[in-house]
């Protein structure tokens, strides 16, 4: 049997391939015929002949795995993008005498930045009890004030310069949402968590044309890893227009769903989602904001005191009343709310809220996100299926993390209400996944990581020893379905893009070996060989 949209000759025909679906009325298939952007069949290799003329050009699969594009289905991928220009990256830094020597070294190449910003710093894997302090930082840059992030975005560190640019003195109040740590005399210490760093500039003064070229840069890396979607927190008006020109110019090679951030009203929401609404590069579907903080900084919202100390739950950054104010005016114009929620008590505010906005305004196919519900109550994993929620998780969070500090910080029996993929699954909730690049302790955003992550709940380095909460690891075509369709159906999209079948759009990746039958070490040997997007081989492993 074969599936086919017309008979036309085609311009691209893929053959002798092992090809998964993502489709459950056809989940196996040997051959692709694409013609210009789109799947016109997907079938047997005999099934191509009508497909096949002068102008097409036939690639031979070799019997390999040939699966859709990944979508990554949450990304900081811009704000990563203009950080590699402007930043020094922390990633993998464990000791004090390191952060100075990378710190001495960037402001040394950079004399005239007025901020010197570091990134990707991993507090949690940091080789010093608590936190550091800004005189650790003085010692390097006493003249420019220097702003190093922790991996997670989540909480900054900062040199005394900072915090007078900032107005940071002992009288100065936290604000709301943060907390600016402090010794016992009241003085801030130099960390600053949650809204108490968003002051600080983060914008990079880059012309478009070096942004451009930037970004074709990243986002050819991201097509080596074989991904073709992906969706995006939030983007300067400035550098989304230029995006926007390269993806209708044709030179942007991945698909981007902008988030636009909640707070900010919904005009320009409003102003964009008419603008691209028929467009298959470019989606703006839905509004952001944050609840909680994270795990690592005692941040998230918990039900209960955490497992370690300090004594406490975390706190919300807005107050649920607030979002819930918000998300209806959002919902009621037909956006998506996305929401990051990662302790249980943040979580379960979130369904709460979503619960009340269908109250107020009916319900719809509204397809609200709980971002990252990395601890969820089981009473509340129940909610996500009742209410339509859909959950977005990085599966390396729970992997990458969970000897570093989450079994500290959660305490049993509280470890099985965390990362509940296959509770999720299980329940009938779409699950998407994405990477939260590059708020992830990983060298890059690679779909097969999260695969490994998912499949085994472990990480190379403790594969083989026992695991964390085995009953929650996903089979490697749930996983992918995760990666590929749900991440589709996330931004409304599952009818255009996110399977391999005639009509959808021809984006695909094309695997050395078959993840679906090898052992699961062998997915982290795995390589993309062959991406294609819209249409066009964009990469091909030499
Ligand atoms: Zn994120």
């Amino acid at each position: 049997m074969t599936r086919h949209a017309s008979d036309r000759q085609t311009e691209l025909v893929l053959q002798n391939g092992a090809v998964w679906t993502v489709d459950d009325s056809f989940p196996r298939a040997e051959a692709v015929a694409i013609r210009q952007s789109e799947i016109v069949a997907v079938g047997r290799d005999s099934d191509m002949e009508p497909f096949i003329g002068a102008g097409t050009e036939v690639i031979d699969l070799q019997g390999r795995l040939v699966l859709p594009g990944f979508n990554d289905a949450h990304t900081h991928f811009i704000g990563a993008t203009l950080r590699t220009a402007s930043g020094f990256s922390l990633y993998g830094v464990e000791t004090l005498q390191e952060v100075q020597a990378r710190l001495r070294d960037h402001a040394e190449r950079h004399p005239i930045a007025e901020w010197l910003m570091g990134w990707r710093w991993d507090s949690s894997r940091f080789n010093m009890d608590g936190w550091p302090s800004r005189a650790d930082l003085d010692v390097v840059e006493n003249r420019r004030p220097v702003a190093i992030f922790d991996i997670d975005g989540h909480s900054c560190w900062v040199n005394t310069c900072a915090l007078e640019a900032l107005g940071y003195t002992a009288d100065f109040p936290d604000p709301e949402g943060g907390q600016i740590v402090r010794d016992s005399q009241g003085q801030p210490t130099g960390i600053l968590l949650e809204t108490a760093h968003q002051p600080i500039p983060r914008s990079s003064a880059l012309s478009p044309k070096a942004f451009s070229s930037l970004l074709r840069q990243e986002v050819a890396k991201i097509n080596r890893l074989g991904i073709t979607s992906l969706s995006n927190n939030g983007v300067q008006p400035e550098h989304f227009e230029t995006y926007a020109r390269m993806a209708a110019e044709g030179t942007l090679q991945v698909r981007i769903n902008e988030w636009l951030f909640l707070s900010d009203g919904l005009s320009r929401a409003q102003r964009l989602r008419q603008r691209f609404q028929n467009d298959d590069k470019i989606r703006i579907t839905g509004l952001k904001a944050l609840l909680d903080g994270v795990l690592s900084a005692h941040t998230a919202w918990m039900l209960d005191p955490y497992g370690d100390a300090p004594p406490g739950t975390g706190f919300p950054i807005v107050t649920p009343e607030k979002l819930l104010e918000r998300a209806i005016e959002a919902d009621a114009q037909g956006f998506q709310v996305l929401i990051h929620a990662i302790g249980d008590r943040a979580v379960r505010e979130t369904l709460g809220i979503y619960d009340k906005v269908a109250l107020v305004n009916g319900r719809r196919d509204s397809r609200h996100r709980i971002e990252h519900v990395e601890v969820a109550h089981p009473d509340d994993q129940k909610r996500f299926a009742e209410l339509g929620v859909v959950a977005s998780m990085t599966p390396v969070h729970c992997t990458a993390c969970i000897d570093a500090y989450i079994r500290d910080r959660l305490g049993e029996p509280r470890g099985n209400h965390a990362y509940a993929w296959r509770n999720l699954v299980d329940q009938g909730v779409h699950l998407c996944f994405g990477t939260d690049w590059p708020a992830v302790a990983l060298a890059a955003p690679n779909p097969l990581e999260q695969i490994f992550a998912a499949v085994t709940r472990t990480t190379p380095q403790t594969y083989g020893e026992p695991v964390w909460h085995p009953e929650q690891r996903l089979s490697v075509a749930q996983a992918i379905r995760s990666y590929t369709l749900e991440s589709a159906y996330a931004e409304f999209m599952e009818g255009r893009k996110g399977s391999i079948a005639p009509g959808k759009l021809a984006d695909l990746c094309v695997l050395s070996r078959n993840i679906l039958e090898v052992p699961p070490a062998e997915i982290l040997e795995t390589e993309v060989t062959m991406t294609i997007f819209d249409g066009e081989v964009v990469y091909v492993k030499e």
